[in-house]
Order: C-alpha cells, then structure tokens, then sequence
C-alpha cells in the first residue's frame, strides 16, 4: 500500500494530523470500549546514551527495526568486546518483524545486525554501501543471507505491510547515508539517522533538503531527529574543511606521514588520498578494518584510487619515507590496532622515526582519552611529530550542530518530536531548541523524551509515552578483530555457563616485571576435580611467560599488557578446558 498521496494539508499542525487521519482506515471504529489501533515507536538503544543505535516501529501485528547498532565498551569493562541492544522485544515479536531497515553503514547502526537477523525471516534493506558493509559482518558470524539484503537507493519507496518506506538522502561522514520517511497509517514518521548538513559533500551527492522540504509541506506527524552535536553552537562544516590542514601537513612533514581515522571514514580516506595524489606519496591503508573498508569502498566506486598510488603496508618499507602516507586505525588507542602497535614499535611493516609526523584525524570517544594519550606518549618516544584536532583542524564531525538541527526542524514542522541520539542531557537540549523553532501558534510542537525501552504511542487521541518495554545492554565477549573463528555470544546467560576467571597480577612499577605469583580466582567456571590446581598453577604460567616477552614499553603501559594478557589467558582456558570463561586480568602496580 502507497501512503504517498498525502493530500495537500492546511497550515495547522492540527489540521494536518486530522487530515493524515482521514487518509487511512479510521481507527476509531473498532468496537466500542477498545482502544484505537495504535502506532507504537519503541527505543531500543541510542536514547539516552550513545551508540547501539535501534528503534522497533509497530502497527497491529506489523513491525519494522529500523538499525541495529553496537556500542564499543568502556576500557574498564575488561573482558567485554561489544555491547548490543536487549532484544527482548525483539524476540517477544518474532513473528511481528517483517523487516530491518538500515540508515548507514556505521558500527552504531549495524554492528548488531548478524544478532538480530536470526531472530526474524523478512528483508534487510539499506544502500549499497551499507549493505556492502553488513555483508563481511554475517560472513564471520557464519550467517547466509545475501538473499535477504535488498540494495535501496535515496527516494525508493519499499512497502512492508501498512508502511512505506521512502529513503532520503542525508550527508554525513561516510558515503550512501539515508534517513527513512515512513509512512503510517496515521501520518508520516521521519527517522533522520545520523546527519550533518554538508553543501559541500565530497562525493557531490547533497542532502536533500528539498524532500525534507516537501515531506514537512504535506504534515509530518512524528520526527525523530540526531541530537549528538546539538549543544555546539552554529554550523559543523563540510568535510573538505580538514584539506587545507592536512595540505600544510603534507608539505611539511620530512618523513612518513602516518593518519590514524576511524575505518569508516571514507571521505577522509579520500581527501588523504587525492592529497598524496598531490603530494606524490604512496598510500598505505593499515590495519584490517581499514584495509577491509577501503576495499569495499573502492568497489562499489565511493573511494576513487589513482592508479600507481597505492602499495601495501608489506612494501611501506622499500620507499623513503617522505614518499609514504600511511592511514590506520587505531586512534582511540585500542591496543590491537595498527597505530598503537606503531607506536610500541611492534608492527610488521611499518616503523616510526624522527622526522615522520603522526596524525591522530578522529576525535577522542569519551572513556578513550587516557589509551589515546599513551600512544601519543609511545609516538613520542619515537622521535616523531603529534598533531590533533586541537593543534590543527585535521578532523571534522559528521554530526550536525544546532544551526543545522534548527534547519531540519524548520523543514519539517512535526506535530510530535522525539529527539534521539544523545544521552539524556542532549536530547533535553534538542527538546528546548525544538520548543523555541517551533513556538510559533501554527506550528507547535508536542516533545516527548524518551529513553530506551519507552513505548512511545501515537493514536486519534495524541501521543504519549505508554509504558517500559524491556530494554538495556548485552555484553559481548568474543569478537574482536584479530580473533577469527572466536565469535560467541557471550550475553549473561553464557557468561552464567562458563563463568568468570580473575587474574590479579602484581607488577613492579618501574620495571613492570612480574612480582610473586599471580592470583587467580574463579566463579562459576566448573573443573574436573583435582584439575582446578594445575590449570591454575599453569595459568600463572602463561601470565609469566607473557609478562617476560613483552618489551619494556609494552611492560610501562598497563592498558596494553590487559589486553595481552587477556588474549593469552583466554586461549589457554579454551585449550585446557574447552570452556569460554569471561577473563579479566587485573594488574596493580606495586
Ligand atoms: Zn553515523
Ligand atoms: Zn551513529
């Protein structure tokens, strides 16, 4: 069914809704005493927090998922690689979802989708990008279903039971982002996933404002709208803003330029690559990720590579360094990727020197400052060159800040607002700038603030936050890049069956070497008897052996020998005992 033929609207916001009202099947009719049919929008994760973005979207017995992100974990939550949504809901209406719609290829919209495919049977659908994306997702996680995802582009409509759903192409940081105007049998709900207003945009495709335009014309009943940047003040700016920094990089810079950027970041990748065009450096992508996305990003034609340009991080070596730009990832100082590697001057291929200058073009994710700043350290101790954001203007947000959220609203004048996106002081900021656009008589608004789990309701009498879905995080242990074949779901009920093992290690301050013998604790983590002795005694050994081959640097950084120890120790426990505990390596310094 094709909700499009809206009919022309009135000025009202009231009227409008009346009128989006009188274009579907009256939901009042039902029999006397029974509520009318209702949509319900339910917050699954992104509202009230950041990342792990996803929203379930129902009307009767038809519901719609529109992303299934992942949150990365704080560095103090040892032993957990991802956090997803509670699918709870989910699975409490299994034979409800009909589809699972994607705004854009980032980890907070997608990186949950190989969880939650098994739990329904209907279509996937999002770009080319993001599909291209979600594909090496589900082929670590064993999961086949090419046929199931359906490649949209900006203005298709798809219709899944009483929705249709229309894309709309919105800028951002990476290439092929959508928002999604669906249509209800009560009025159009506008999803605007995450967002800038780039006029700009690298690869020329705009955000189309004009739908946005069109879309708020002919009445929008409900807008849920990105509220990440909303309390930095005036415009984001374009992606191309970051060139002119990174030209006086690469005039400047003696040796190896070395570019950590988040793996998704193709227009950045672009920029750095059309400047090494430029500049006559070689390009080399660093570090898995990177390397997987600069691929998929060639292929699909978003990321355009000069022939000649591009060698391998393996042959990084064979040039001068003032020949060479390396991209990495690794700039919020996880400990596996390439960039800290780099940094302890544990790489392969690629070594730092004095006259090569680092460059860290990605903002620090709060709870990452303290690993990024051991890295810049260790960069340091290499003789080469720091620069940040805060030095030179080497990244951009792909989120737009208030001016451009304003700019949305304006457009699209919803009856009913729910900002999402943003921890609670966020979307309360949203909630006062959207009041304050729309405190015009003919256009006001009606905010609700919702948090995760709220069932948001939207029927012939208003709108309403209903009632409290079940809603919170799992922890994912297990998956983390490096570690094929390692992929468990290790959510609580798992972590119930194998159990907990912690390590506490006593290391030497100055030299960081092992001091007595490490302790070990176990919960839940069942043996044979008479085992438990051994294997503990063995895994003390593992801790020694572990701590005695790390380099002096690597012993001083205390972020980095958790993580090593926590990998070694994981793989001696799946060895010894089959058994996946969640290991939690705790070291003190003494
Ligand atoms: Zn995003
Ligand atoms: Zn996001």
């Amino acid at each position: 069914m094709n909700q499009s033929a809206v009919p022309d609207v009135s000025a009202s916001a009231d009227g409008r809704l009346r009128r989006d009202l009188a274009a579907a099947p009256d939901p009042s009719v039902t029999r006397e005493g029974r509520p009318p049919a209702t949509l319900e929008v339910v917050p699954l994760g992104g509202v009230g927090e950041f990342g792990m973005n996803m929203m379930a979207i129902s009307w009767e017995d038809t519901t719609i998922l529109v992303d299934a992100g992942v949150m990365f974990p704080e560095p103090d939550q040892l032993g957990v690689d991802l956090i997803i949504p509670d699918l709870t809901y989910v699975e409490g209406r299994r034979d409800n979802v009909q589809a699972l719609v994607l705004t854009h290829g980032h980890e907070d919209h997608i990186g949950a989708v190989p969880h939650v495919l098994p739990l329904f049977d209907g279509p996937v659908y999002g770009t080319a990008m993001t599909l291209a994306l979600v594909e090496p997702k589900l082929a670590e996680h064993g999961i086949d279903a090419a046929d199931r995802l359906k490649t949209v582009k900006p203005r298709d409509r798809v219709s899944v039971g009483p929705f249709t759903i229309e894309f709309v192409r919105v800028t951002h940081s990476m290439p092929d982002c959508v928002a999604l105007a669906i249509t209800t049998p009560i009025g159009v709900v506008i999803h605007t996933g995450d967002f800038k207003i780039d006029q700009t945009p690298i690869d020329g495709e705009h955000f189309d404002l004009h739908r946005f335009a069109e879309l708020g014309g002919q009445g929008v009943l409900a807008l849920f709208a990105d509220s990440t940047n909303i309390d930095r003040s005036g415009f984001t700016g374009p992606e191309i803003d970051v060139i002119d920094a990174f030209e006086e990089l690469f005039t400047s810079t003696q040796g190896k330029l070395v570019v950590a950027t988040f793996s998704s970041s193709i227009y950045r990748m672009q920029v750095l690559v059309d400047l090494a065009a430029q500049f006559d450096r070689k390009v080399a992508f660093v570090g898995r990720s990177i390397v997987q996305n600069a691929e998929i990003a060639q292929r699909l034609g978003y990321l355009r590579i000069p022939s000649g340009v591009q060698i391998r991080d393996s042959d990084v070596q064979n040039y001068t360094s003032q020949d060479v730009l390396c991209v990495t990832t690794g700039s919020q100082g996880e400990p596996q990727a390439a960039l800290p590697r780099i940094a302890i001057d544990d790489h392969r291929f690629v070594k730092l020197g004095p006259d090569d200058t680092v460059v860290f073009s990605a903002r620090a994710i709060p709870g990452n400052e303290k690993a990024i700043a051991r890295v810049m350290s260790h960069v340091a101790r290499r003789g080469a060159d720091v620069v940040t954001d805060s030095m030179k203007h080497v990244h951009v947000s792909g989120h737009g800040s208030a001016e451009e959220l304003k700019l949305v609203l304006s457009l699209v004048r919803p009856r009913y607002f729910v900002p999402i996106h943003g921890e609670f002081r966020q979307l309360s900021q949203h909630a006062r700038v959207a009041k304050r656009v729309m405190s015009g008589g003919e256009h006001r608004v009606q905010v609700l603030l919702a948090e995760n789990g709220d069932i948001v309701q939207f029927d012939s009498r208003g709108a309403r936050i209903a009632d409290k879905a079940p809603a919170g995080r799992v922890l994912i242990d297990g998956s983390r890049v490096g570690e094929v074949g390692d992929e468990v779901l290790r959510d609580r009920r798992h972590l119930a069956g194998d159990g907990v093992i912690v390590a506490v290690v006593a290391i030497g301050r100055q030299t960081g070497a092992l001091v007595g013998e490490p302790e070990i604790v176990a919960r839940g983590f069942v043996v044979a008897e008479g085992e438990a002795a051994t294997l503990f005694k063995d895994a003390g050994g593992v801790i020694a052996e572990c701590i005695q081959v790390s380099s002096v640097e690597e012993r001083a950084d205390q972020g980095l020998m958790t993580e090593k120890l926590r990998v070694e120790l994981r793989r001696f426990f799946k060895k010894r005992s089959g058994r996946r505990p969640l290991v939690l390596p705790v070291l003190m310094e003494i």
